[in-house]
């Protein structure tokens, strides 16, 4: 089977990923597994071109196809913060529990019907001739007053769903996995890999 990297070290994008792709005729790789370190500079001004940033780097450096996922948390009453900034929001080396907590502290005076947000994904898939396209998906939502859940990672335990009463935390991984930003933008990735393998064919190594 031919490969494809997945460019990420977050283990909760790895193991949604694992299920997102099950079926497709590839076998998906890590740039562990395949011994790659290379630090991305994440200087883009946009999910977008962080993702494709990413993406890019990583199908040159591995000779592979490469999906990079650049994601993150919307709030509007924070004028769309933490946004691209989510994974260092609270500074770099903080946990996901500082991170949210400094999230429900900023929000502390905020009531219920303005604390509307939305985790948006957006999925690059690069080859390593330097095509790149992107794919993107979101999920609404409303940041809770308190933490509550087990699953997931990163924003989860503070992302409520009116439509479920549930946080994202509290929905087991296979409810997640087909409403979330990342289940949505992977339905149109799904095309892209099919484009790709139908037009050109992976590279084999
Ligand atoms: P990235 O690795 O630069 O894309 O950063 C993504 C950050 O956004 C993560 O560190 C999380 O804090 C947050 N994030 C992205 N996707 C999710 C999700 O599915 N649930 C909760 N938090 C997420």
């Amino acid at each position: 089977m031919v490969k494809l990297l997945i460019a990420t070290h977050n283990p909760g994008k790895i193991e949604e990923y694992e299920e997102l792709l099950a079926g497709l005729p590839l076998e998906l790789t890590y740039p562990a597994q395949e011994g790659l370190d290379i630090e991305v500079a994440e200087t883009g001004a946009s999910f977008a071109e962080n993702a494709r940033l990413k993406a890019a780097a990583y199908a040159r450096a591995s000779g592979l196809v490469a999906l990079a996922d650049d994601s993150g948390l919307e709030v509007d009453a924070l004028g769309g913060e933490p946004g691209i900034h989510s994974a260092r929001y609270a500074g770099t080396g903080a946990s996901d529990k500082e991170r949210y907590r400094l999230l429900l502290e900023k929000l502390r005076e905020v009531p219920w019907e303005e604390r509307t947000a939305r985790f948006r994904c957006v999925i690059a898939v690069a080859t390593p001739g330097g095509q790149v396209h992107t794919a993107e998906g979101i999920c609404e939502g409303i940041i809770a007053f308190a933490p509550k859940g087990e699953h997931g990672f990163g924003y989860d335990p503070v992302f409520y769903l009116q439509e479920y009463g549930k946080t994202m935390a509290d929905l087991p991984p296979e409810t997640k996995n087909k409403i979330s930003h990342r289940a949505r933008a992977v339905q149109r990735a799904r095309e892209i890999l099919e484009e790709i393998q139908g037009k050109l064919g992976f590279p084999r190594r």
